[in-house]
């Protein structure tokens, strides 16, 4: 826990899921350790060959650096 100016720093496994369901709920992430607005983009992406495409989001803290990337398109809606 005392390493994160060493590597790459990351969130904790909680905080992703927290952020990643508030993105889902369509609010402004803000970031669980800086309590900053965090920076939303779309990644387009995948491989249009495969049949589907692929979405990923990336969520960026401004402050702290920790980033989140996730598929936003898994299976269908509900
Ligand atoms: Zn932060």
């Amino acid at each position: 826990m005392s390493d994160e100016s060493a590597s790459k720093a990351r969130y904790e496994l909680v905080e992703e899921r927290a952020i990643i369901a508030a993105h889902a709920r369509g609010e402004a992430v803000r970031c669980p350790r800086c309590d900053v607005p965090m920076t939303s983009r779309a990644l387009g992406g995948g491989s249009f060959g495969l049949g589907y495409a692929r979405r990923r989001s990336w969520l960026l803290c401004p402050n702290c650096r920790r980033s989140v990337l996730f598929d936003t398109a898994r299976g269908t809606r509900n």
